[in-house]
């Protein structure tokens, strides 16, 4: 394919002095040593310091939140997020196949069961189409006599469905305000899987912000990283303090007294990864500035080829675009792409193989998926990392 070879051209006068070029690559050119070497001189190098709690402000700063908790990954966020939101050992939780398993893992971790609900074309997330629909068919409601409130049962096996958690893939946000008016219609809490989207709004108001909990990670491919690390955001301060509670074995505060109020978790982020994510968080604007620039470059580039196109982000995104992806015409043109590129030092890869495809949730609920197989089969992500 002669655009193939043009691409590799391209991408290599893009990230000169590259022998390889790898889709995502953490750089450091700011205050990282600073802030690391600082950490270390202050002793403060594990779970208490003044880097969690800086890091925590410009987390909720940044995603216009009122409260954010850091934690030691992006799964530790999700699956803390699940835990106090409510979601208990046998519920359902509604989410997309098309994602990384982090999401799934940490659904399963509670012991819950995963349905999945197929996405947008444009968008590569949740469809509140596809989400409504499900919904219609499979729910009942029904209201706790003691409490009054309504709850969202699965009509075929009575279980509750305890929570939706749509993510927002490659960066690009899902429709989001739309499927929180089907979450608000259903009273099924809603979490926000952001742990792409750092940096990315919908609507002009941060991704992460729209559901009860938000969910961001921090791993080293990601858009800006704490080498590992992940927060929780959210505007309920209940919710907050649950959260710094679980992730820090559930020890009630006290001056010398070990006394735990429950089963907890050592999820907390360590000094030494927050004075990293500080540093990484203050070039965050100018990291997406450079991102956006490559992603204006690709989509003219791809502008000019009738058999790829490049993703673009859909509308009413403002979006970070953390990986930027093309869809090729079929299964064989991709994998005719994804071999010559990688044969040439050019690093691109496919979309994740469907959650609903792996083993373990093979037999998880969903709705066909159809959107979601075309994308898996067609899709490949390229270089995206930030330019020097
Ligand atoms: C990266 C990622 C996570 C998990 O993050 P870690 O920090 O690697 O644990 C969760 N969900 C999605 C969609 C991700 O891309």
């Amino acid at each position: 394919m002669e655009t193939t070879g043009k691409f590799i051209s391209l991408v290599k006068d893009l990230f000169i002095n590259k022998e390889l070029i790898s889709l995502h690559e953490p750089i450091f050119i700011g205050n990282e040593r600073k802030y690391l070497l600082d950490a270390i001189d202050s002793t403060f190098v594990s779970s208490v310091g003044q880097y969690v709690n800086r890091f925590e402000e410009m987390i909720a700063r940044i995603s216009g939140s009122k409260y954010a908790v850091a934690t030691v990954n992006g799964t530790a966020a999700l699956h803390t997020a699940l835990l106090v939101s409510g979601v208990k050992r046998g519920d359902i939780v509604i989410s997309q196949a098309l994602t990384f398993v982090a999401t799934c893992n940490a659904i399963s971790y509670i012991g819950a069961s995963n349905v999945f609900v197929d996405v947008d074309i444009e968008t590569l997330g949740m469809s509140p189409d596809s989400l409504l629909k499900w919904l219609e068919k499979n729910t009942i409601f029904k209201t706790n006599p003691d409490t009054g409130l309504k709850s969202s049962y699965y009509k075929n096996t009575n279980q509750r469905i305890s929570a939706i958690v749509p993510m927002h893939t490659f960066g690009h946000s899902c429709r989001i305000d739309k499927i929180s008016d089907i979450a608000s219609e259903y009273h099924i809490p809603l979490i926000e899987d952001a742990a792409e989207s750092i940096g990315s709004y919908f609507k002009g108001k941060h991704t992460g912000s729209f559901g009860k909990v938000g969910v961001f990670s921090f791993n080293g491919n990601k858009t800006v990283t704490s080498g590992g690390g992940g927060a929780i955001v959210t505007d309920d301060e209940q919710i907050a303090k649950l959260a710094k509670h679980l992730t820090t074995q559930a020890k009630v505060p006290h001056q010398w007294d070990f006394f735990h109020d429950s089963i907890g978790y050592n999820y907390r982020m360590p000094n030494l990864n927050a004075a990293l994510a500080c540093a990484q968080l203050e070039q965050l604007d100018l990291y997406v500035k450079n991102k956006r620039e490559l992603a204006d470059i690709y989509l003219d580039f791809f502008r000019q080829t009738e058999d790829i196109k490049f993703v673009v982000e859909p509308m009413h995104n403002e979006s970070n675009y953390w990986l930027c992806s093309i869809r090729l015409k079929d299964k064989t043109e991709r994998d005719k792409f994804l071999k010559e590129t990688n044969e040439n030092s050019v690093m691109t890869r496919p979309a994740w193989t469907l959650m609903s495809e792996l083993p373990m949730f093979r037999n998880s609920v969903h709705d066909g998926l159809p959107s979601s197989i075309e994308i898996a089969q067609t899709l490949v992500n390229i270089p995206s990392g930030v330019r020097l």
